[in-house]
């Protein structure tokens, strides 16, 4: 080979090289950029880890609520580090974020045309616990009305009214309850209803046995007076299946009186009442219920709509006494949403 060739040659070899390298680093480059890809995504799992999120808030989902209907909850257990009694919270929403909440404690929910729910027994972890709470659908109660006084029509009239304003009432307090069969009855001819026309407690058993009852249901007798007054009630005791009203009492009174039939007590002494709670023992303008008068009712073991009625089987039951206010019972004047003159607390 000449030199020239031969320098040639080396000349070509040397180029070939430069480009082979190239290539070589090129490919290497190309693999790098894919493992640095690769380990960027990878890294991402973590990139929320820092720095650190703040502690996960809680989470209660309803179901089975009316849609469109507020809900409020009770939640009992510790926040930060302190146990909080029936907290409140309202949502529009059915999942509903809380606090971060720890240790044992409980949730009772309310909401409009649903029975107030309680999940009991629940241990808040120190992550985001999820909590569902089912509400059972509207209890629906029959009652029988025993008309004694009439004219019959008139008195009629008048007890569609009361009916009327009950469910009303019940409605916008989020009772959950609704009347299912509103009976009335003509006993204006009973030759026995005129000897009850001003009806007193004790005359209550001697009553029944004349002029009749249905059992399992709430009986309703429509009298002139009660008790010597012409717009006067009687449940004759708490928790009992029975009503007495004068043909002349005002439109609220029977959502008054059923309340005794849930095991309710007058709120008449009490500084967080006044005349605008339908348990209020002489008023006209009765038409709130507290969360814990709506508890109460459900919860008491001898509120017809567990001992009459038995619309709540399995379902748990807590005797709370009228002032008691602790983890098992909501204070009495325990409220979500104001009533009237009275915030929520
Ligand atoms: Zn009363």
């Amino acid at each position: 080979m000449s030199y020239y060739l031969m320098k040639k040659y080396a000349y070509f070899s040397s180029t070939k090289l430069i480009q082979t390298i190239n290539k070589n680093i090129m490919k290497y480059l190309y693999i790098l950029a894919i493992l640095a890809t690769l380990a960027l995504f990878h890294a991402c799992d973590g990139c929320g880890n820092t720095p650190p999120l703040p502690p996960q808030k809680d989470k209660i989902s309803i179901q089975n609520n009316r849609s469109g209907e507020e809900i409020g909850l009770l939640i009992d257990g510790t926040f930060d580090t302190r146990f909080v009694n029936d907290s409140s919270f309202v949502s529009t929403s059915p999942d509903i974020d809380l606090e971060t909440i720890s240790g044992t404690g409980e949730v009772i929910a309310f909401s409009n045309f649903r029975p107030p729910a309680l999940l009991e027994n629940i241990n808040w972890t120190t992550n985001r616990d999820s909590f569902a709470l089912n509400l059972q659908n509207e209890i629906l109660i029959p009652v029988t009305v025993w008309v004694l006084r009439g004219p019959f029509s008139t008195t009629r009239t008048s007890a569609i009214n009361w009916s009327l304003t009950t469910s009303s009432i019940w409605e916008s307090e989020r009772m959950g309850v609704a009347f299912d069969d509103f009976e009335i009855i003509d006993a204006t001819g009973d030759p026995d209803a005129p000897n009850y026309f001003d009806f007193r407690c004790n005359m209550r058993t001697n009553m029944i046995n004349d002029i009749g009852s249905k059992p399992g249901r709430i009986n309703i007798y429509i009298v002139e007076t009660v008790d010597g007054g012409s717009a006067r009630g009687q449940a004759c005791s708490i928790g009992s299946d029975f009503v007495a009203m004068a043909a002349g009492a005002g439109s609220e009174l029977l959502a008054h009186e059923i309340g005794h039939n849930f095991g309710l007590f007058h709120t008449d002494n009490l500084p967080t009442f006044n005349r605008t709670n339908v348990m209020h023992s002489a008023s006209n303008s009765r038409r709130y219920f507290t969360e814990g008068q709506v508890f109460r009712s459900h919860l008491l073991g001898n509120s017809a709509l567990n001992d009459t009625y038995n619309a709540r089987l399995g379902q748990a039951i807590r005797n709370c006494g009228h002032t008691q206010n602790d983890n098992q019972c909501p204070a009495i004047d325990k409220r979500i949403w104001e009533d009237g003159t009275f915030g929520p607390n």
